[in-house]
């Protein structure tokens, strides 16, 4: 047995089957390039889904978590202990102000955002919107409309329900019942979808008018990947309560909530909590992300590489449509078949890509990668993509 077919071994007798798997075991990352078990090198435009935004292995990232390691690893929340007190200023400064709570993933980040909200207004309903993605459990995924989802895990959390992304839907949704309204403003699970201006507008008109809490889930669109730090600030509509994750962490788990004032002293002590959120390795390491993602010259290189990879992929053939913002694209492909796409990238082009949908590539590469690499990996899909037209079943 190859070490690969070991480990499906392993896999088929061992783990819970919740997972498709390519068949591919990494070992090693370096920047934009991964490298399997029997040395093959690849092109990671997933990035572990949106996580490792800075590439493996960023330097800084590193040396940040190495030496917290070996200073503290865990003591907990019933102390003080500065790295997570460090990073709640710095994350509600350069957002809402107000004050932060730490989870240790986006689905918990999100949990605590609706309880705050639902204290806050007891009793009160959640209005989550079409194409939306929250996490999966049972707060956050009572307010991810996809039946998929949803249905074999019923009852899901009453009071919450979902309205079409649209400015219209969302005024006539929010009344004086409504905790909270929850949406992301770059849609990414469903296949990146941008909300208008307008949606934005009005779920912060609507919510202002009638009380309620707007929060953003920026778990995945949030620290960089669309070209600006969140990814609110394009629109200039903030919400109450900002959730993160997935990026933040550099690759270790993490999760935050900002509050902004209106909500910064919803919780009490006992509320709600978590033995490991906030730890100092994951807020070391948190630090040295915001460190780059921070920079000017990196948010500015994001959106001319996002332009750049959205130009080319435009004309890549049987492509029928581009989506996105900055580094967070999707790419519709008009006779369908992306799931085959990404295995067949993966295993003949060595190219790492997710699909989202049957018909839906997205591409989520690291915010420093170089012209030259994005150039190649435009590269590589297209030699699939000419391939591909004409013999669609090819296998690999
Ligand atoms: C991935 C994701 C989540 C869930 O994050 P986990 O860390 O997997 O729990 C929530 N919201 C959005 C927008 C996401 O993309």
């Amino acid at each position: 047995m190859t070490g690969l077919e070991q480990l499906q071994a392993l896999e088929r007798e061992h783990l819970v089957p919740a997972y498709t798997r390519m068949p591919v075991a990494f070992v090693r990352g370096e920047g934009a390039r991964l490298w399997d078990d029997e040395g093959h090198e690849y092109l990671d435009f997933q990035t572990g889904l949106a996580v490792t935004s800075l590439g493996h292995g960023h330097p800084a990232v590193v040396a940040a978590i190495a030496e917290q390691v070996a200073r503290l690893i865990h003591v907990g929340n019933l102390f003080y202990s500065e790295p997570g007190l460090r990073l709640a200023k710095r994350l509600a400064e350069g957002s809402l102000g107000g004050k932060v709570h730490f989870a240790n993933s986006g689905t918990e980040a999100n949990e605590a955002a609706l309880k705050i909200a639902r204290k806050a207004r007891q009793g009160g309903d959640v209005i989550s919107v079409h194409r939306g993605f929250h996490g999966r459990t049972y707060g956050s995924l009572s307010a991810t409309p996809q039946e998929a989802k949803q249905a074999p895990f019923a009852p899901l959390v009453p009071g919450f329900r979902a309205v079409a992304p649209t400015a219209e839907a969302i005024t006539a949704a929010v009344d004086g019942r409504t905790a909270a309204l929850i949406l992301e403003p770059v849609q990414g699970e469903s296949g990146v979808w941008v909300l208008g201006d307008d949606v934005l507008r009005a779920a912060r008109a609507a919510c202002d008018e009638h009380g309620a809490a707007l929060i953003y889930d920026e778990v995945q669109c949030g620290l960089g990947r669309t070209g600006t730090l969140w990814a609110y600030e394009d629109a200039g509509v903030a919400p109450d309560i900002l959730t993160s994750a997935k990026a933040l962490g550099g690759g270790l788990p993490i999760g935050a909530v900002i509050c902004g004032p209106r909500f910064a002293d919803v919780l009490e002590p006992g509320d709600h909590g978590s033995t490991f959120a906030g730890g100092p390795v994951a807020c070391a390491a948190a630090h040295a992300v915001l460190d780059v993602v921070e920079n000017r010259g990196l948010l500015e290189r994001v959106r001319a590489l996002g332009e750049r990879l959205t130009e080319g992929l435009a004309r890549l053939p049987g492509v029928a449509e581009v989506r996105g913002r900055g580094l967070m694209l999707a790419c519709d492909l008009a006779a369908g078949g992306a799931p085959e796409i990404v295995r067949r990238a993966l295993l003949e082009q060595r190219l790492v890509l997710n699909a989202t949908g049957p018909a839906t590539l997205r591409l989520l590469p690291p915010l420093t990668i170089a012209d030259a690499d994005a150039d190649e990996a435009l590269a590589r899909l297209r030699a699939l993509l000419e391939d591909a037209a004409p013999s669609p079943a090819r296998g690999s």
